[in-house]
């Protein structure tokens, strides 16, 4: 034997094991579901949050809150995840998920304390998310492209406590209208609707714009305000000589070198405008600069044109006018150019745009919104996708459900009914997750200021009586029968939710042993790991 000891592991990693490890990351993934929980709901209170540089944004968005707050702790950050995977997938739902996945582990807490191994809980609770799904799809709606109405309370249902709530009949309207137009055989793809935004006018103001517009003004007040039968050429590379990547040094020692020296860069730039104007282009539309020189030769050939053009804009715009993104000057020909009825420039308080109507394609269309300031306009921007998203997924999967809480008390009964079929402890399992679900209607009750238990124990005896519509409508403040309240969501939200919720959930209860090197950053990987105390890691 010698005495020596072994080492494993470098000094500087921190290891933390056993029942810590998962008090700890069971602790963390709550605290995450306790800070979005009171913007759930219409009732739900807003968030301001202020960015180092004191950018401000004001929101309810349960995503949006998790991305800016810079969270650390390893277990925290995949309950963020959570909430990035719900907005991808569905685009709304976001809160809801991620209390989901806090009240999973926080009931998963309750039952290591009757000293239930975890594989026991996370096996109950995976036997429960699969049932789950399959009474969510018992309980389903159907609903088609011809039912506009429920399509617009689905769009009003997800914008209501939101910043658009104001305006949210009409905002329905609009997203209606444009999730129909873009729909093509029952697909639906978001990049035929842009958003855009501009300040100025109110937010009812907002409107539907068949076309693209773009937050540019022309880069001259010589060239033309609008131009009809626009054909359009999209270049990627500027119109200018100047090329700040390369230095070089020119001697010049004559005025006549001079002299020369510049007509030959005159000279670059008039090809450059001779050839645009040569493939018939009236239009040009440039990812880069286009400098003075250039300016005025495009004004003296009547052609509008911006400059500095986002990469995402060009794209939309190739797609909706049919013109094609060129790299190089010679390879510009009348094939390259996209076609639109009129391109012109428009004003709007303080903004000028660049509007771009009767496209080659009609399915483009965008959503210009107005709006006083830019944190309202930025927070009904996130209202309006969650309505688009949820308009999408609807229209996708044709399946909707009852919102107010009642699909959760109804998945919620059923499972626990179900769970009595299994053996002792996986039924405790079944039992937590049902009572996580429930977690939903005590939330909205919570944050409307109506007695929770009151209501989580009216909304049983009404779903034990058979009345599976009846959830709380928070316009009346009463449970009743939230369909004919018209409080519906889609099914997807909810199938989601429950998937990445429990995902997550089993995955953290699984991990007994954290082992983390610090890295660069002093105290780098096991940063919020520490004591936790609150706030911890943020
Ligand atoms: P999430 O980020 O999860 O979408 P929201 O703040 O958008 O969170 O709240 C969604 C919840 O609010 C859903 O459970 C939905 O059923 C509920 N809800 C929406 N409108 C109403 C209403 N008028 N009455 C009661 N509940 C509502
Ligand atoms: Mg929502």
């Amino acid at each position: 034997m010698t005495d020596k000891p072994v080492v494993l592991m470098p000094e500087d990693i921190q290891r933390i094991m056993g029942k810590d490890a998962q008090r700890n990351n069971i602790m963390a993934a709550k605290m995450v579901a306790e800070i979005v929980k009171t913007t759930l709901g219409p009732k739900g209170m807003d968030k301001m949050l202020v960015s180092p540089t004191n950018d401000i944004i004001v929101t309810n968005d349960g995503v949006t809150i998790l991305e800016e707050m810079q969270i650390e702790h390893p277990a925290a950050k995949m309950m963020v995840e959570i909430a990035k995977t719900q907005e991808s997938e569905v685009g709304d739902g976001t809160t809801t998920a991620v209390m989901l996945a806090g009240k999973l582990l926080e009931n998963a807490e309750k039952l290591l304390d009757k000293k239930i191994h975890p594989t026991v809980i996370t096996k109950g609770y995976r036997i429960a998310a699969e049932r789950s799904q399959r009474i969510l799809k018992e309980i389903a709606l159907k609903i088609t492209p011809e039912d506009e109405d429920i399509l617009r309370q689905i769009a009003m249902t997800a914008m209501t406590g939101k910043g658009a709530e104001a305006s949210k009949e009409k905002f329905a309207d609009i997203l209606v209208k444009a999730v129909k137009q873009v729909q093509n055989n029952g697909k639906i793809d978001l990049s035929d609707i842009k958003i855009e935004k501009c300040k100025g006018e109110g937010i009812e103001d907002t409107e539907l714009i068949s076309g693209i517009v773009l937050d540019k003004e022309r880069v001259s007040y010589d060239m033309p305000e609008s131009v009809d039968n626009a054909r359009i050429a999209l270049i990627d590379f500027p119109l200018e000589l100047k090329n700040p990547e390369i230095d070089t040094k020119i001697s010049i020692s004559t005025p006549e070198q001079l002299q020369s020296f510049l007509t030959q860069e005159e000279r670059v730039i008039k090809d450059m405008v001779e050839r645009v104007k040569a493939s018939g282009a009236n239009v040009v539309f440039c990812q880069k600069g286009i400098d003075d020189f250039a300016q005025y030769l495009l004004s003296k050939e009547k052609i509008y044109a911006c400059r500095r053009v986002s990469k995402s804009d060009m794209e939309m715009i190739a797609k909706a006018t049919g013109a094609k993104i060129v790299s190089n000057l010679s390879e510009l020909t009348e094939r390259e150019l996209g076609n639109a009825l009129t391109v012109e420039e428009v004003k709007h308080g303080e903004d000028t745009l660049t509007y771009i109507k009767g496209c080659k394609n009609p399915k483009a269309l965008t959503i210009l919104i107005h709006g006083g300031a830019e944190h309202v306009i930025d927070e009904i921007e996130r209202a309006l996708k969650d309505g688009l998203g949820d308009l999408v997924c609807s229209l996708k999967s044709g399946l909707v459900v009852p919102g107010g809480g009642a699909i959760e008390i109804e998945v919620a009964r059923r499972l626990r009914e179900f769970g009595q079929s299994l053996p002792g402890r996986e039924q405790l399992a079944v039992e937590e997750f049902a009572s996580a679900l429930e977690f939903v209607p005590v939330t909205l009750a919570e944050n409307a200021g109506i007695d929770p238990i009151d209501t989580l124990t009216e909304l049983k005896s009404r779903h034990d009586a058979g009345e599976k519509n009846a959830g709380l409508n928070l316009f009346e403040n009463t449970v009743g029968n939230v369909l004919d309240a018209k409080i519906i969501e889609p099914l997807k939200i909810k199938s989601q939710a429950i998937n990445s919720a429990s995902e997550v959930a089993i995955m953290i209860l699984r991990i007994d042993d954290v082992i983390a090197s610090s890295g660069d950053k002093k105290g780098g990987g096991m940063q919020g790991m520490g004591g936790m105390p609150p706030g911890a890691g943020f």
